[in-house]
């Protein structure tokens, strides 16, 4: 048996055989010339034989998949077998001597450019022509495909790390776990996989080694990673798979043990969440992240696209509040339409709010698709923008917003000088949002997906505690008798020892997975709000992450009786 220690980010425990995910294919160096053993037909037959070979793989896939993907899996194969993609390849074998792999590399750009510009649904084929392009790459050299690998029974995925796109697509019936080698506990991915309720751990170094079909233990709480499991461990699943489903119950309104109401909402990505989310008796939506509905589109969406999904989401919650984010793209979840990937810096570039400096318009329009969809639902429907810095910003989005119709303006607070200044902020808008995940990588300057930080990216870091009581102290500033509702959805609201800390100090309202609904909801009602605020006080009071997690799980029992 050997231990892999890593970052526990989704709890959970599971046994199973591993499977790596492929790297992702290499751009042929540019000047890759065919073999001089072989001649220009020889390399064209070469890569028609691989196309082949591609699009057989594809149609079989096509043949055993089920729902969406099947249409997916046929149009991407026939895509392999492309004429105008093959003949392109084929003139730069022979005009230019180039290898095949570089040629198809070459003429899929040209291609997919091709279809960027006819626009519409045939710009959406662009990504499907690079993806193949890929798979002809990897067969041309004789590497497993890319994407995530395929597999009829169930197995734990191992990578070096996962694109947000990519964890997206898991289907968590046959991905029953996931460990990455690199990767932060608040990055995109740890946040899919808790979504999907995945046992996942990050930052698990020697992981990507990991002989594909080897067995492992995976716990996703304590990010132990261990090969060839014994009885012991076997015995530790099966309790965790009897326990669990109590965990997860929730019934609302979720209160504190003297009756205080903290409504608990979801955090959510689709309608397919959305729906769940409602299932699982969530009390509203506290974070829409509409990019999430758009991941992996070249084009922007249009109108009628937009107002389909987010009127699905609102009518998941007629009754309810739904508070709704304007696309936050950028860093690890770039979006092609919005964002530029060249930036040296990319968490600190034009990201979130600021992408409307660089493409205008795009904001406004989703405005006006959210406000054609919260017309005649039955959702409260707010709306707030991400990456807020300052009262300009703050002001700027307040009246476009109002604008086009759509009354409760808000912002996140996920930059500290949102937070400093939040009462300035709060003047211009109805309410704030919480963005931890953000907040503790601006305030720590530690990159949310950099495993190695994870110490410094810790939500329970004293300053981090401060920043979030200025925001609160700022909404009582700008509200007067009427506080500006201040809530939290970064994944600081789904640990429960800290959802308590947050309520003490003055959150209205925590957002969060679906699935952490339960465990915050019993935690926080084993303390009456008086004894939140007396956690929150000590706990901001101590000097380090360490120190204030500890004071606040001492006061709380409750977390060890059920192994939390
Ligand atoms: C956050 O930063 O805490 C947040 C909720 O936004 P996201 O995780 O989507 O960046
Ligand atoms: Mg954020």
């Amino acid at each position: 048996m050997e231990t892999i220690n890593g970052v526990g980010v989704s709890p959970g425990r599971v046994i199973g055989p591993v499977l790596q995910m492929p790297p992702p294919v290499q751009e042929p160096a540019p000047s890759e010339k065919l073999d001089p053993e072989q001649t220009v037909d020889q390399e064209t037959q070469r890569l028609k034989t691989a196309a082949t070979a591609v699009q057989a793989e594809l149609k079989s896939r096509a043949a055993t998949a089920t729902g969406d993907a099947v249409g997916v899996l046929e149009a991407t194969s026939q895509m392999a077998a492309d004429p105008m993609l093959l003949k392109a390849a084929g003139n730069f074998i022979s005009t230019q001597q180039h290898s095949a792999e570089r040629a198809v590399w070459d003429a899929g750009e040209q291609v997919a450019e091709t279809l960027k510009g006819l626009g519409g649904y045939m710009a959406e084929r662009a990504a499907d022509v690079l993806d193949v392009r890929a798979r002809i790459v990897a067969e041309l050299r004789g590497m497993p495909a890319p994407g995530i690998p395929v597999s009829d029974t169930p197995f734990i995925l191992a990578a070096q790390d996962l694109a947000p796109a990519d964890t997206a697509t898991l289907d968590p019936a046959v991905v029953v776990g996931l460990a990455t080698s690199s990767g932060g506990p608040q990055s995109h991915t740890a946040i899919l996989a808790r979504a999907l309720g995945l046992p996942a751990a990050v930052a698990a170094r020697g992981v990507d080694r990991i002989a594909d079909g080897s067995e492992v233990y995976l716990d996703g709480a304590t990010g132990e990673v261990i090969t060839s499991p014994d009885d012991v461990l076997e015995a530790k699943v099966q309790t965790w798979r009897e326990q669990s489903a109590s965990l997860t119950a929730f019934e609302a309104p979720a209160t504190t043990a003297d009756g205080h109401h903290v409504p608990l909402l979801a955090n959510v990505g689709n309608p397919e969440d959305a729906a769940a989310a409602a299932a699982a008796g969530a009390e509203g939506v506290g974070l829409l992240r509409t990019e999430f509905c758009f991941l992996g589109r070249d084009t922007e969406p249009d109108h009628q696209e937009q107002v389909e999904q987010y009127r699905a989401i609102f009518d998941a919650f007629a009754g309810c509040k739904v508070v709704i984010r304007t696309l936050d793209a950028g860093a690890d979840k770039p979006l092609p339409f919005l964002t530029n990937t060249d930036e040296p810096n990319p968490a600190l570039g034009v990201r979130g709010f600021r992408t409307d400096m660089t493409s205008p318009g795009v904001l406004e329009r989703q405005l006006t698709a959210i406000a054609a969809a919260a017309e005649g639902s039955e959702a409260e429907v707010w709306v707030m923008a991400p990456m807020i810095s300052t009262r300009d910003e703050t002001a700027a989005f307040a009246a476009l917003c109002r604008a086009n119709g759509l009354k409760t303006p808000g912002i996140m607070v996920e930059v500290p000088s949102a937070a400093v200044v939040a009462g300035q902020l709060l003047e211009k808008a109805d309410f704030a949002s919480l963005g931890t995940n953000d907040l503790t990588q601006y305030t720590m300057a530690a990159d949310r997906q950099v495993g190695e930080l994870a110490g410094l990216n810790d939500p329970w870091q004293p300053a981090v505690l401060r920043l979030v009581d200025m925001t609160v102290d700022g909404g009582k500033a700008a509200g007067g008798q009427h506080p500006k509702p201040v809530g939290v959805c970064g994944e600081a609201a789904a640990d429960p020892a800290l959802a308590v800390v947050m309520a003490g100090l003055g959150v209205s309202t925590l957002s969060m997975t679906a699935r952490a609904l339960g465990t915050v909801a019993t935690v926080l009602k084993s303390v009456t709000l008086s004894e939140a605020q007396d956690i929150a006080a000590e706990a901001a009071a101590q000097p380090t992450a360490a120190a204030t997690k500890e004071a606040a799980r001492s006061r709380l029992p409750v977390l060890d009786e059920l192994g939390l």
